[in-house]
């Protein structure tokens, strides 16, 4: 994901593929990018529970 989950910075720069790490230049927000993934899949989820029609603010990659 090239999505920042603390402050929603889309930046492909984010992540660090080579490392498997993400790290968010705009709040320093620093994990892992599996993990980072896994966490914008379930905020889609939880949008689509509470009612947005159209879950959406980036492409969800599944490597
Ligand atoms: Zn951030």
């Amino acid at each position: 994901s090239q999505r920042c989950p603390k402050c929603g910075t889309i930046d492909k720069e984010n992540r660090l593929n080579r490392e498997h790490a993400f790290f968010c230049k705009n709040c320093a927000y620093k994990s892992n990018d599996d993990r980072v993934a896994a966490i914008n899949i379930q905020q889609l989820g939880t949008e689509w529970i509470s009612g947005t029609e159209r879950p959406c603010y980036t492409k969800v990659e599944i490597n």
